[in-house]
């Protein structure tokens, strides 16, 4: 069968870059693509250009772990991570494409009594909230997963557990992929190896963009570059409050079937789900340091196997097959930026630290929706920058599962 694959049909144009689109979005990441689908899609604003300095999902949109889930404890994070959730559960059917999203459930564990007493808080509320949400002890976390260490000896002995059912994994370069050609079949050009360079702005509005292949213009730009967000804003002399820092993910050899739910664990800090090939996928926290290099240090990636053998000891002899870094935009309260800025039609969508990929059709789709109308979405808007000026943070480092 392979060999009558040569016929196959490009999946999105590679267009010459117009002089003038009526949007720009900057960044092909997984948020961008799709900001640019539902624009064209729900708002009928066609004329749009992605700009993308590298390849679409080259960023942390494929280097990313890949867990969905919207157990989130504020109203407004819930309210715009469970928007992403209900959009997963129709997206391979919306983009006719299959972005293996799989609803195998995530649990988040508890080692201590104080961790389990957050658990109860964050379920009481997601509960609230109408998101699916349990408190389980450690006979139910066991019950869910048989091979993990649930004894009395190990360091931190797991307690218990929060359990969403509706939440799981997508394959992240098929969410990209199935954006992009959403996109492109709706008019949208997409322009690779395309680097924004600048911002054309006078009298204090945005009128386009200085890219390596030349100027283009819009009055319209959102800008949604995840760990370079805080460059590209400098660009415009905007400063935003905004950290980048490698977080690393690892792969392992494959495995026959062992692992059916997503496993998370904030205490001795690792994540892990097993993905349709087999491979064991890891996940570690922020490396301590600021910077743009996408791999990461040697001692974050021991801590990690650390934590997930002292959880899952079956796994102490299964080889590593591959470690990367994406950069990671993170922001003093955990929670995005999808805001307007000083400069007219400038807009940024960052901020998204550890956390985003679960939120890429629902960010995508307020902000698309913003960008259109001129005004944020309600469930964008209390995302806003001005909040690190009045102080209305929305403080979610608890559940955001990756410490920072
Ligand atoms: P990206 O995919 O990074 O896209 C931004 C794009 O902008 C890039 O392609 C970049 O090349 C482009 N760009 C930057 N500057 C310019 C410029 N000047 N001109 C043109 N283009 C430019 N989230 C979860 O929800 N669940 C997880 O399990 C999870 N695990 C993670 C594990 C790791 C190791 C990492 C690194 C991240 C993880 N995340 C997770 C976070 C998630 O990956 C991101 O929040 C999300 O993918 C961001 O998507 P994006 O489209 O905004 O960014």
């Amino acid at each position: 069968a392979l060999s009558h694959h040569e016929n196959w049909q490009r999946q999105w144009r590679n267009p010459t870059p117009k002089k003038q689109y009526d949007v720009i979005i900057v960044g092909g990441g997984g948020h961008g693509l799709a900001t640019a689908y539902y624009l064209a899609k729900e708002h009928g604003i066609k004329n749009v250009a992605v700009i993308e300095k590298g390849w679409l999902g080259g960023g942390n949109t494929a280097r990313n772990t890949t867990i969905v889930r919207s157990n989130y404890l504020w109203d407004e994070a819930a309210a715009l991570y469970e928007h992403s959730m209900k959009l997963w559960e129709g997206l391979s059917q919306d983009l006719n494409y299959n972005v293996m999203f799989s609803q195998r459930g995530v649990l988040n564990l508890g080692h201590t009594l104080q961790d389990m007493r957050d658990i109860q808080r964050r379920v009481n509320a997601n509960r609230l909230n109408g998101i699916d949400s349990e408190v389980l002890d450690a006979k139910g976390v066991q019950e869910l997963v048989p091979i993990m260490d649930c004894s009395k000896n190990a360091r931190y002995p797991v307690m218990g557990a929060s359990w969403q059912p509706r939440a799981g994994v997508a394959r992240h370069d098929a969410v990209a992929w199935g954006f992009a050609r959403g996109a492109d079949a709706h008019g949208v050009d997409i322009l690779q190896q395309t680097e924004v360079t600048g911002f054309k702005i006078r009298d204090g509005q945005v009128y386009g963009v200085h890219t390596n292949r030349g100027d283009i213009e819009a009055k319209t730009v959102g800008c949604v570059a995840a760990g370079n967000s805080g460059v590209l804003a400098r660009m415009a002399g905007i400063k935003l409050p905004l950290e980048s820092h490698p977080l690393q993910a690892l792969v392992s050899e494959p495995l026959k079937p062992v692992l059916d739910t997503v496993v998370m664990s904030n205490h001795v800090h690792g994540y892990i789900s097993q993905s349709d090939k087999g491979d064991l996928v890891i996940g570690a926290g922020i490396d301590g340091y600021n910077g743009y290099g996408q791999r990461g240090s040697y001692p974050t990636v021991e801590h990690t196997l650390q934590a997930i053998v002292e959880m899952f000891p079956i796994f102490s002899r299964v080889r590593m097959n591959r470690q990367w870094g994406g950069i990671v935009d993170t922001c003093p309260d955990a929670c995005p930026i999808l805001s307007k800025t000083r400069v007219k039609g400038l807009y940024f969508n960052c901020g998204w630290g550890t956390g985003g990929f679960k939120a890429t059709p629902g960010s995508a789709h307020v902000f698309a929706a913003s960008l259109a109308k001129g005004e944020m979405h309600p469930i964008a808007a209390p995302f806003s920058i001005d909040r690190f000026n009045t102080g209305a943070l929305v403080d979610e480092h608890g559940a955001a599962g990756v410490a920072h």
